[in-house]
């Protein structure tokens, strides 16, 4: 295997290749040699594991995702780095490559195609800008998966896996421990990634919550209140709620009072649970 750690080889491998680097695919390769075998570890690739990788790059996590697990599927978007991928990562006989938009494929029936009888994790260092929209999907679809294992920018981190309740909370970090249990694994500074973005990253894990804590009809009422409630984070959930739901301020108060929380709270005061049991009463 080559040592795509070595900015050298890396170098050498674009004049190969003629390949250069696309900002608006979001390529930044790691280069740090730390990082990957940390993600792959972390993010549960072993015996008996498939795992799935959204944006192989030059392949450096790819590689150690096939040491560790039984078969790792590959989505890269950029079909220029087929060529490349087909010799870095010659040595592998199970990877497979598929050259398409994440957002695009069927993740349910690729799992069930090529996942048989596996547990099946995904990791994934993506472009920032499709970070969020990719953890939503993969969290919506209900996937059978145990993992979701992903680099995302610093303050990205602390909102999606901030302590429920906080102050750095949103609709979003409620979705999010909704559908899992959400960990800041470690930080990754800018220099560990060629070109070296201006903006530092951390991995996080989202470990999928096997059963969930709302039948599946009760969810989109969920949902619905989660947003109206963070739709201005500063303001008292009576003011919010009343106006996003259209119902009367002391209705919200009575349900407010039936969680046991004052009718001034906001939400960031209120845990996950207490939002679900509000949504019990708000429907
Ligand atoms: N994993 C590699 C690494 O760590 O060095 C590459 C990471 S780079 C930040 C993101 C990768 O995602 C790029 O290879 C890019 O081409 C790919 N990518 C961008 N948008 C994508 C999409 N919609 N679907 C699949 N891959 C995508």
């Amino acid at each position: 295997m080559e040592n795509l750690s070595n900015i050298s080889v890396i170098r050498e491998l674009c004049e190969r290749f003629g390949f250069s680097f696309s900002k608006s695919l979001g390529q930044n390769f790691l280069i740090n040699p730390t990082v990957c075998p940390r993600i792959a570890e972390m993010g549960g690739a072993g015996k008996g594991v498939g795992a799935i990788e959204i944006g192989t790059g030059f392949g450096i996590l790819t590689h150690e995702l096939a040491l560790r697990a039984d078969k790792v599927v590959a989505i890269e978007l950029d079909s220029r780095l087929l060529p490349v991928l087909a010799y870095t990562l010659k040595e592998h006989e199970n990877i497979k490559v598929i050259n398409q938009d994440v957002l695009k494929v069927d993740m349910k029936k690729l799992i069930e195609e090529e996942f048989a009888g596996m547990d099946v994790v995904v990791c994934a260092n993506l472009p920032y800008y499709i970070t969020s929209p990719v953890i939503m999907a993969l969290l919506e679809q209900r996937l059978p998966i145990k993992s979701v294992t992903v680099m995302v920018q610093k303050e990205a981190a602390a909102r999606l896996c901030a302590p429920m309740p906080s102050r750095d909370c949103g609709a979003v970090t409620a979705a999010v421990r909704y559908y899992s249990e959400p960990k800041v694994l470690f930080p990754v500074g800018r220099g560990s990634f060629m070109p070296a973005p201006n903006v530092d990253s951390c991995v996080i894990r989202l470990d999928i919550r096997q059963q969930l804590l709302l039948p599946e009809e009760e969810e989109k009422n969920l949902f619905r209140v989660v947003k109206g409630a963070f739709s201005q984070r500063r303001k008292t959930l009576q003011n919010t709620l009343s106006s996003s739901l259209k119902i009367g301020k002391a209705e919200v108060a009575a349900a407010l009072e039936q969680i046991g929380q004052k009718p001034t709270a906001r939400a960031e005061e209120l845990s996950l649970e207490e939002l679900i049991a509000l949504s019990k009463i708000i429907r």
